[in-house]
């Protein structure tokens, strides 16, 4: 706002400039040609040519002054708003979490325990054991809680619909205060990427579903919720294939007017087709995404499943990592589709 304001100071001085100047310009350029008719007054118009040419020069120094207020005025202004938008943030200092907050304590204070312990239950529940070290000091993760969605939507440009969201890079997780759901879902969610980010790096081969189903399976108050949407796409047939699950990118989907035609296998372990538009087939990827991990974890462990993240950490491909941490359990990713589709058929027990 402050930055339009200057602009409109600098365009007014701007015209001013332009308005005086040009005048001026213009009587003289008569005056000059006026001369130039008689040859007797040579003199006097290469004079007064001199004087134009120093008066076009000046008008450009003003143009220039004026663009330079512009932009001081632009940076100065600019700051000024930033320094504005910042909220004094004050701090709550955990053992793995750095909470930033300016409104209500009690949601911070909140907000830290319960980032507590998600941390201590995540790492738990995925096998990771002696995780418990990774985040101390200066590795602390940052959690940003804005008094409101309005202040957290200006400062992280996040769209309207955000509620919150985390960097993975910087270890950061931003929110505002009593936002829905933050301490029941995204917060466990957002927490649980960061976690399986740390434990299983960047190197391996680890499947975006395998990452999105760690951060759901996270989401404890959701469990039963997930299970019985899993329930629904078994019965309705609509599972989509573990290699295709592999494949999936959202950059290609459009979620309106395109129908995706899909492979699956019915509840009977026969072959069939799935018909998907693009908001069901991410929708069905997210509840299968959280599937597939809770079938790992619940039916095989956590220390099973750790060892199959160490491998993918390890830089082992998705089956050899399979292979190397299930051995005789599942071979290969057929059979982690088989395997999968009787856990589903027992009631995902
Ligand atoms: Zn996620």
């Amino acid at each position: 706002m402050a930055c339009r304001w200057a602009q409109m100071i600098t365009k007014l001085s701007l015209r001013g400039a332009i308005a005086i100047a040009s005048p001026v310009i213009a009587r003289l350029t008569k005056s000059a040609e006026a001369i130039s008719i008689t040859g007797s007054q040579q003199a006097l118009q290469s004079q007064v040519r001199r004087l134009l040419r120093s008066l076009r020069s000046l008008a450009m120094t003003i143009v220039v002054i004026c663009c330079f207020v512009y932009a001081n005025l632009c940076i100065a202004t600019y700051n000024i708003a930033f320094a504005d938008d910042q909220p004094q943030w004050q701090e709550i200092k955990g053992e793995h979490f750095l909470i930033y907050f300016t409104g209500d304590e009690k949601f911070a204070k909140e907000s830290e325990q319960k980032a507590e312990y998600y941390y201590r239950n995540i790492a738990l529940d995925l096998g990771y054991q002696r995780y418990s070290e990774f985040w101390l000091w200066d590795n602390r993760v940052k959690i940003y809680i804005y008094p409101d969605h309005a202040s957290y939507i200006k400062a992280t440009g996040q769209p309207e619909w955000s509620h919150g969201m985390a960097n993975y890079k910087t270890k950061q997780i931003a929110s505002y205060t009593w936002s829905e759901g933050f301490l029941e879902s995204l917060l466990p969610h957002e927490i649980a990427h960061l976690i399986f980010r740390d434990f299983i790096g960047f190197k391996g081969e680890a499947p975006l579903w395998l990452d999105e189903g760690v951060a759901q399976w996270a989401e404890y108050s959701k469990r039963n919720f997930m299970k019985s949407q899993v329930k629904n796409i078994f019965d309705a047939n609509s599972i989509m294939l573990v290699n295709d699950m592999m494949k999936v990118d959202f950059k290609y989907i459009q979620l309106k007017d395109v129908l995706y035609i899909r492979a699956t296998l019915t509840k009977e372990g026969e072959p069939g087709v799935v018909f998907l538009t693009g908001d069901e087939l991410i929708k069905n990827y997210y509840i299968q995404a959280f599937s597939m991990v809770s079938f790992l974890v619940e039916k095989y462990g956590a220390e099973r499943f750790s060892h199959f993240c160490r491998e993918l950490r390890d830089g082992k491909s998705f089956e050899a990592g399979l292979n190397a941490a299930y051995r005789e359990r599942i071979s290969g990713i057929n059979e982690f589709q088989n395997k999968w589709r009787e856990y589903l058929l027992n009631g995902q027990k």
